[in-house]
């Protein structure tokens, strides 16, 4: 099966009870056994239920995996994957971070005895510097948020094979429609589903994949036994998002090249962080891992003036000022002040997260009123 066909169809079974279309929202906590033990592979609905798995064998067949999980956020997925590891045990993730992942790792994990180093993956040769016997993890995002770098998930693959290590991808920026991480080696695949997998900002829901049975065991009893599952109607509003994933991507896509473009010709805008562009450090990367280059994009205005950002994004009228991204919608942020306020200034400036610098998420209207708003904003 296709992508484009297994995003409408893939792990999906017809509803045994009505042949209905759509996997029916079973709004039920618990089943009816016949005798103790006795029942239709579902008993309590933290365990298993039916809209959920759904959704599960649903990411699975997109990611190329052969188990899925999912739960109540992408931190709670995130969250799942580090309870693998046991105090003393050592994670590299990348230093350009999404802020709730840096969050999660140095404010609750620390805590419990597992160390993390960030560690600048642009040129994965960096990587084996940090690895030593209790290494177990490596976690990385690419594209990178909000900087957009690139990290080679193959080259990753290879140094987590050498080593024994697991390596995790929090693919939300690529979208498998972009790029496929257990097809390049990942063992592990995240996304936050809030945002392109679901698309339409109505769902906080976050998914794991994988190949392996014995991760996947793993993985599925971390879930039951933390709890931190989502419900049957927020599987069902992300199952119906995966439906259309591959044409809002192409839109998103096209968009995203058109915005990049006009933004890289702007007399008042600095730098342009898109994947796209031939002068983009890992464009050659970008190119073979990903089919296409998305519609995340950073830019920083020139002075590089905190009051001249806020002013662009307060003028924005299309663009909504919000957190978030990977909806229909066309969003902009200024993570200094907010997906990435809870990095120290310092760290953050390090990776390039500096006063001016504003994240779009470039949505699926008309590319001419996107540009026209930009236009009107910037001045
Ligand atoms: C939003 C996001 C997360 C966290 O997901 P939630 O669903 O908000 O918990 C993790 N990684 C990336 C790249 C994100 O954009």
């Amino acid at each position: 099966m296709k992508f484009n066909t297994k995003t409408i169809h893939g792990g999906q079974k017809l509803d045994p009870a009505y042949g209905a279309v759509m996997p029916p929202i079973y709004q039920t906590t618990t089943y009816a056994q016949s005798t103790p033990g006795g029942h239709k592979g579902f008993e309590y609905s933290r365990s298993k239920n039916p809209t959920r798995s759904a959704l599960e064998n649903a990411v699975a067949s997109i990611e190329n995996g052969n188990y899925g999980m999912a739960f109540g956020s992408g931190l709670a997925a995130i969250d799942a994957v580090i309870k693998l590891l046991e105090p003393g045990d050592e994670v590299i993730s990348s230093n350009d971070l999404y802020g709730g992942s840096y969050r999660l790792f140095t404010s609750i994990f620390k805590k419990f005895g597992i160390t993390f180093h960030f560690v600048d993956m642009k040129n994965a040769n960096t990587i084996e510097n940090y690895v030593n016997a209790n290494t177990k993890l490596l976690w990385l995002e690419t594209p990178t948020n909000p900087m957009m770098n690139i990290i080679d998930i193959k080259a990753c693959a290879a140094i987590s094979k050498k080593h024994n290590l697991l390596l995790a991808v929090d693919n939300t920026f690529a979208t498998p429609y972009l790029q496929q991480p257990l097809e390049l080696g990942a063992d592990i695949v995240m996304h936050s589903a809030t945002k392109y997998l679901g698309g339409h900002s109505d769902v906080v829901l976050g998914v794991l994949a994988v190949k392996d049975k014995e991760l996947a065991d793993k993985l599925y009893f971390i879930q039951n036994a933390s709890g931190a599952v989502c419900g049957p109607q927020d599987s069902f509003l992300v199952l119906r998002g995966i439906k259309t994933l591959h044409i809002r991507m192409q839109r998103h896509c096209e968009n995203g090249r058109a915005v990049a473009e006009y933004l890289s010709t702007h007399a008042k805008i600095e730098n342009v962080y898109w994947p796209g562009f031939e002068n983009h450090p890992n464009h050659v990367i970008a190119k073979t891992q990903m089919k296409d280059f998305g519609a995340m994009i950073s830019f920083t205005t020139k002075g590089n003036n905190y009051e001249d950002a806020i002013k662009i994004v307060e003028k924005l009228k299309i663009f909504t000022l919000a957190e978030s991204l990977g909806g229909v919608e066309s969003l902009a942020g200024h993570p200094a002040s907010m997906t990435h306020a809870s990095v120290p200034k310092e760290e953050r400036e390090k990776t390039g997260v500096v006063d001016s610098l504003i994240r779009l998420s470039v949505g699926i209207e008309d590319i001419d009123d996107l540009i026209a708003d930009l236009k009107q904003a910037i001045g």
